[in-house]
């Protein structure tokens, strides 16, 4: 199992915990985690003794891909453990690649020249048959194998299919919830049991890739997620909830109450501001929750409404007010910039909505944390067929919001780099020919010429 980043990360992603757990469960099959640290070494928590064993020692490698710059990291593994990138050129098809996750759901072209089989959606609906399969041809990449792999609910065979991605597999309900399976302190959320409660989400931002790739919204019983919680009892007391809206699971209160009684305190991973009321904010008051997040998106409510998120300012500024009448003092908003349309009054409308809100935070004193990315289209959503603009654009912005803050008691701000913006958005709607001029750049060892090349191939 191949997670393209640290460990401190991937031990927090819950797919490739998902994906951990069930691959290890078959009879007889021996898994092992690789990860690629910030210097470029591979290396693998469970062979300890083995520093030296690299990827090409495996019958298949499976890669659990959240986010579109992990591609890079993906290929700079296989280079990494000399093993060939195209699919063509394995020498029997060794060792079998496969790849999953949100990034490859949306947009599985990227990959095609490089793995064997890209999985769809739901990963419980076919990772048993795809493992069974692989097993019983002992895991040789033959014709016969791909075929049968390419009928499977979900799996993208691309020397089968062709360039023709498959539906996504989706599964009816999430009876079995993805769940913490190796609890470590060496990760984000250290020593904390991990649950999803929901997959999917109600609402409908067309710029959300998580929308599109999870839909749609399934909730967890939570009688479920409290009895797997039990069981790490011993082990620990700390639980995070996660969904991509928590609030979206009705009995979300219930299942905090039966957790909090079993002397479990709880994590909440996100919020909706028009969903937050007394009850939830004491929830997360009792749980000892120091920090709020919101996510805004942008300060005008018509550039909002575009974009399809229907939040008022005035129900953001009452979600901050209720967490500050039960203690809460420390608030995030997520912003983007560089939005389809957006005009020097919207970037007026985000200062104006931080200033409305740190006059709520009067005279008890808060903080409010921005962070504030620039908006890259992703494949599949309503907005994919938007541009970036110059880079001069998002430089002006950073500069002029960063004055307009820098009189504002109570705010600090984080903008996410612009280094890698053009990179990001290439392989987020791009299609199987950026992926090979990926893989051309990994392998001479430079990305400098990616973004300008591959403005020539998609012509903009
Ligand atoms: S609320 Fe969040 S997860 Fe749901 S569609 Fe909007 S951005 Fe995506």
């Amino acid at each position: 199992m191949c997670y393209p980043n640290s460990y401190y990360s991937g031990m927090s992603n819950l797919g490739f915990q998902n994906l951990f757990h069930r691959a290890s469960l078959f009879h007889g099959l021996q898994v092992h985690r690789f990860f690629i640290e910030r210097d470029g070494i591979l290396h693998s928590p469970d062979l300890p003794g083995e520093p030296g064993r690299v990827l090409g020692a495996y019958d298949a490698l499976f890669f659990s891909l959240s986010f579109e710059l992990d591609y890079i990291h993906m290929l700079s593994m296989l280079k990494a453990s000399n093993i060939p990138m195209e699919r063509e050129e394995r020498v029997e098809g060794r060792p079998l690649i496969a790849a999953g996750g949100v990034a490859v759901t949306a947009n599985p072209g990227i990959l095609s020249s490089f793995a064997d089989i890209l999985y769809l959606g739901d990963m419980e609906c076919g990772l048993e048959e795809l493992i069974t399969i692989m097993i019983e041809s002992d895991f040789r990449c033959s014709v016969a194998s791909l075929r049968a792999f390419a009928h499977i609910n979900g799996a993208y065979v691309p020397a089968v299919h062709g360039m023709e991605p498959v539906a996504k597999a989706t599964l009816p309900a999430v009876g079995e919830p993805a769940h913490t399976v190796v609890l470590t302190g060496n990760t984000e959320f250290s020593n904390m049991f991990l649950i999803e409660i929901g997959r999917g989400c109600r609402n409908s931002c067309s710029f959300c890739m998580t929308r599109c790739v999870n839909r749609p919204l399934r909730s967890v019983d939570g009688r479920v997620v409290v009895e797997k919680a039990e069981r790490v009892l011993a082990f620990t007391r700390r639980v995070g909830l996660i969904a991509p809206v928590l609030t979206d699971h009705r009995d979300l209160p219930g299942i905090v109450r039966q957790l909090n009684g079993m002397g479990m305190t709880v994590s909440f991973s996100s919020l909706r501001a028009d969903d937050f009321n007394a009850d939830i904010a004491m929830l997360l008051s009792d749980n000892g929750q120091k920090t709020v997040t919101f996510a805004p998106e942008t300060g005008s409510e018509v550039l909002r409404r575009n974009i399809g998120k229907r939040l008022q300012d005035e129900a953001l500024l009452d979600a901050v007010r209720t967490a500050m009448g039960y203690g809460i003092r420390r608030f995030r908003y997520y912003l983007m910039i560089g939005l389809p349309g957006e005009t020097s009054h919207d970037i007026g409308a985000i200062v104006e909505l931080v200033r409305k809100t740190v006059q709520l935070f009067s005279p008890h004193g808060a903080q409010l944390m921005l962070s504030i990315n620039p908006f890259v289209p992703k494949m599949g959503t309503g907005m994919e067929s938007a541009r970036l603009y110059p880079m001069e654009y998002y430089e002006t912005v950073r500069a002029s919001l960063m004055q307009d803050f820098s009189g504002l008691e109570g705010v600090e701000y984080r903008f996410e780099s612009f280094k890698k913006l053009y990179l990001h958005y290439y392989l987020s709607i791009g299609d199987d020919r950026i992926g090979r001029l990926l893989g051309q750049c990994i392998g001479e060892g430079s990305l400098r010429g990616f973004p300008a090349a591959a403005a020539g191939i998609m012509g903009y």
